[in-house]
């Protein structure tokens, strides 16, 4: 495959860039700041027509080829701007498993930004085990009635809607029972708890706590009992790094380190470098599986366990040229240590590399 743009992507490119030099540094990128306006990022890339890329034109996206969402990517890493927020999990989930009518009813919104989402997936006893999940959602006449305790929620405190996953069947097989709703967060009955980070950021996620907090049976997401195929749609898509779009930003972050060094570089910056090269030409592999019809499946869990090394060696580079003097790039090393734990652990991902990928009895 020919990776350089074409005429129409050296186009694209190149309005972005202007519209970066323009924008970017009105938006902050790191700590709660960047939490706090991350919305109103969200729709100036929206409205400036650099969001939603690659998604159906009928909900608002510009149905171009997956490369432009690299594109935008690289240009966000090079201008120093706020990533691209990371939703296209749940695009994929409501798009594969709802209704025409939830997808024309809530899709718009979530890729446009003016409403905005959380996934209420991880309870204190289920995370890796999903399957364990305890919140319940009982029918009562035209509604559900959703009792439990959501935690680890990302974007909790500024969401309207979540992505819950409730047991509506006890008497079947776990990850049978379990169905999806999309809950208004925003009703009595949704009480929202913020987390602080060990980088500080006291506004990225929270728990939920659903006391008799209600939903019209019309939003639940396919049949009763389709939970757990809508949960494994997000959670693979969770997983790759052409998704979450930072490749360019470890390459980023390891050249500025770089250029800080006056002696030789540290063996965990070289490392670092190596990996964030290896990771580059990784989504660029995938890129052109995707342009090729290429559908994904267990083999998210090898990009997510290569973008976690890849981020964790970065955090270890920043943390060998500035110690801990410089509080961003600290920062940036404590979110690093996360990565191995949001979107399914990397033990986790060994067991399905194991199982799914190799075919070995775990
Ligand atoms: C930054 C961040 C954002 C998140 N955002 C969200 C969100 O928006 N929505 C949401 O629902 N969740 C979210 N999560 C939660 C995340 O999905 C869970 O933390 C993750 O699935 C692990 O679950 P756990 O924390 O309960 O750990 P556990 O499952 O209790 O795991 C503890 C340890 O045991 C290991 N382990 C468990 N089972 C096995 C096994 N079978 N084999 C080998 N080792 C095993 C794990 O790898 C881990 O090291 C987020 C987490 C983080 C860190």
């Amino acid at each position: 495959m020919d990776f350089r743009d074409s005429p129409q992507e050296a186009e694209f490119r190149a309005r972005l860039r202007a519209w970066l030099a323009e924008t970017a540094g009105r938006f902050p990128t790191s700590g709660d700041e960047y939490w706090a306006r991350q919305g109103e990022w969200h729709q100036a890339l929206y409205a400036a027509g650099f969001f939603g890329s690659s998604w159906p034109k009928e909900f608002g996206g510009h149905e171009l080829p997956p490369v432009y969402d690299v594109i935008v990517d690289e240009e966000l890493a090079i201008a120093g701007a706020p990533p691209r927020p990371s939703l296209g999990y749940l695009v994929q989930g409501l798009g594969r498993h709802g209704s025409k009518e939830l997808q024309q009813r809530f899709l718009p919104g979530m890729i446009n930004g003016t409403e905005r989402w959380c996934q209420g997936f991880s309870e204190p006893g289920a995370g890796s085990d999903l399957a364990s999940l305890t919140t319940t959602a009982t029918r009562d006449g035209d509604e559900y009635v959703v009792h439990g305790h959501k935690i680890w929620t990302s974007y909790s405190d500024v969401a309207d809607w979540c992505l819950l996953l409730a047991r509506t069947d006890s008497e079947v097989p776990r990850h049978k029972g379990i169905s999806a709703f999309i809950i208004a967060m925003k009703q009595p009955g949704v009480e929202q708890r913020p987390l602080q980070m060990i980088s500080g950021v006291t506004r990225e996620f929270g728990q939920v706590h659903f006391d008799g907090a209600r939903v019209p049976a019309d939003q639940m997401v396919g049949a009763p009992g389709d939970g757990w195929k809508l949960a494994m749609t997000v959670v693979g898509h969770e997983r790759e790094p052409s998704t979450l779009g930072y490749a360019a930003r470890y390459g980023k972050l390891v050249r500025q380190l770089a250029a800080r060094l006056d002696g030789p570089a540290p063996d965990d910056l070289a490392w670092a470098a190596v990996q964030t090269e290896m990771l580059r030409l990784h989504v660029r592999r995938r890129l052109s599986e995707q342009l090729d019809g290429v559908v994904h499946g267990p083999d998210g869990s090898l990009d997510k366990l290569l973008m976690t090394w890849v981020d964790q060696s970065v955090g270890h580079a920043a943390l060998a040229v500035t110690g801990t003097a410089d509080p961003e790039l600290l920062g940036s090393y404590f979110y690093s240590r996360a990565q191995s734990v949001m979107g399914g652990t990397s033990q986790i991902q060994k067991n399905i590399i194991a199982s799914r990928i190799l075919g070995l009895g775990v």
